[in-house]
C-alpha cells in the first residue's frame, strides 16, 4: 500500500519543536506516511497574510488527515481563534482526548483512565458576540439540536465500539435550561433509544469538578459541551502528569486532525525543552485512525511500535523538566529513539 499522505501544520511556539519530535519519531519507527506542509496561526498571518488560509483547509479536505502543532490566539482583541475556525470549517464536530496514567509519571491518583469527548463546534464559541450599548457586551451560547444529537450519537457509539462502560455528562442545565437542558435532553434521548448497553449519568459540572479532584477512577468517558471539554480536558490533563501527557483528535464525518491538548506555550518556545509527547500520542492516534479508516494494518503496527517507545523510555525514568526530569525535546526524542523497535522486514 502506498504511504498515505497527511497535512503537517507546524503551528506557533513550542509548535515547530514537538512537530520536528513527532515526525522524527513516525520516521524511526516507519510509519506509512508522507507529510505535506501547510500553516496557520501566526506563522501563517506572517506568510499568507491570514491565519487560516484556504490552501491549509482544501489540503486537509484532500488528504482527510491533519497532524497539527498548537497555534497562538492574541487574548482580547483581533482575529478570531485558528483552532475554533478550523473545526468549524472542517467541521470537526468531535474532541476525543483519552486522560491516562503512565508509567514512570508520579501524580496523585494511579488509576484515572478517562476518556474525554468535547462538543467541538458551537456553544460559546460560535463567535457571536456583540456590544449592546458602551456599557454592555455580550456573548451568545448556542446549541443546536443538530450537533447536540450528533455528538451525542458519536460519543456512544465511540463508547460502544471501545467498550467503554459510562458515560457521565456534565452540565449547568439548572441554569442555562435552554441550552444545557437540550445537550442533556440529546444525551438521554440517545442512551435511552439506542445505548442501553453504556451506563449513563449526569452531573453538575461544578460537582463534577469536585469529584473528579477527590477521586477521578470514578469516572470512565466525559460527555461535554465545547467550554466545558475545554476547562475540563485541562483539569484532567493535570490530574495525569500535565499538558505534556494528553493526546487528542477532532473528528468529523469524514476528515480528522490530530493535535495535543496543549497551547503554543510561548513562556517556554524556542528553548528546546517542550514535551513533545503529547503531540508523539496524537501521532499514534492518527495512525490507529488510518488504520481502521484505511483498512492498513501497517499503521497500527506502527502506532505500537511508537507507543512501546514510550512507554519503555518513561518506565525507564526518561522524563522531560514538566514531568520532574531533566531532558530537553532532543534528549527525550533520543530516549524514543533508543526503545522504538524496528519494524520487522
Ligand atoms: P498552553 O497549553 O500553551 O500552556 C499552559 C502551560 O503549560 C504553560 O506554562 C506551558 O509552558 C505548559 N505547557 C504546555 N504544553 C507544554 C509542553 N508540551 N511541554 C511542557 N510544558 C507545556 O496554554 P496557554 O498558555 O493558555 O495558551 C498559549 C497559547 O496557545 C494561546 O494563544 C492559546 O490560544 C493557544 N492554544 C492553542 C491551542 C491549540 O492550538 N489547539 C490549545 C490551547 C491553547
Amino acid at each position: 500500500m502506498n504511504p498515505h499522505d497527511v497535512v503537517l501544520i507546524p503551528g506557533d511556539g513550542i509548535g515547530p519543536e514537538v512537530t520536528d519530535a513527532a515526525c522524527r519519531i513516525l520516521e524511526v519507527a516507519a510509519a506509512p506516511v508522507t507529510f505535506q506542509v501547510y500553516h496557520a496561526g501566526l506563522s501563517a498571518l506572517e506568510r499568507d497574510g491570514e491565519v487560516l488560509p484556504d490552501s491549509t483547509v482544501e489540503a486537509i479536505e484532500h488528504c482527510g488527515v491533519a497532524l497539527k502543532g498548537p497555534c497562538t490566539t492574541p487574548v482580547g482583541e483581533g482575529f478570531t481563534s485558528v483552532n475554533v475556525q478550523l473545526r468549524q470549517r472542517l467541521n470537526l464536530f468531535a474532541a476525543v482526548r483519552p486522560v491516562r496514567n503512565l508509567p514512570g509519571v508520579s501524580t496523585r491518583f494511579d488509576d484515572v483512565d478517562m476518556v474525554i469527548i468535547r462538543e467541538n463546534t458551537e456553544g460559546l464559541y460560535s463567535g457571536v458576540e456583540n456590544q449592546v450599548t458602551p456599557d454592555v457586551v455580550m456573548s451568545m451560547k448556542v446549541a443546536t439540536e443538530t450537533a447536540c444529537d450528533r455528538i451525542a450519537r458519536w460519543g456512544f457509539r465511540f463508547a460502544t465500539l471501545r467498550q467503554r462502560k459510562k458515560i457521565t455528562v456534565f452540565h449547568k442545565a439548572n441554569i442555562m435550561k435552554l441550552t444545557d437542558g437540550l445537550f442533556l435532553r440529546c444525551a438521554r434521548q440517545v442512551h435511552q433509544a439506542e445505548y442501553p448497553n453504556i451506563e449513563y449519568e449526569e452531573v453538575i459540572i461544578d460537582a463534577g469538578c469536585m469529584k473528579l479532584v477527590q477521586d477521578p477512577s470514578q469516572f470512565d468517558m466525559l460527555l461535554l459541551e465545547n467550554l466545558y471539554g475545554d476547562v475540563v480536558s485541562d483539569l484532567c490533563a493535570g490530574l495525569v502528569g500535565g499538558l505534556g501527557v494528553v493526546p487528542g483528535a477532532n473528528v468529523g464525518e469524514k476528515l480528522a486532525v490530530f493535535e495535543a491538548v496543549h497551547g503554543s506555550a510561548p513562556d517556554i518556545a524556542g528553548r528546546g525543552v517542550a514535551n513533545p509527547l503529547a503531540l508523539i500520542m496524537s501521532s499514534a492516534m492518527m495512525l490507529n485512525h488510518l488504520a481502521e479508516t484505511r483498512d492498513d494494518p501497517s499503521c497500527r503496527d506502527a502506532a505500537e511500535r511508537i507507543k512501546s517507545g514510550y512507554n519503555l523510555a518513561l518506565a525507564d525514568g526518561c522524563l522531560t523538566r514538566d514531568l520532574g526530569g531533566d531532558l530537553d525535546t532532543k534528549e527525550f526524542v533520543a530516549a524514543l529513539v533508543d526503545r522504538i523497535e524496528a519494524p520487522a522486514s
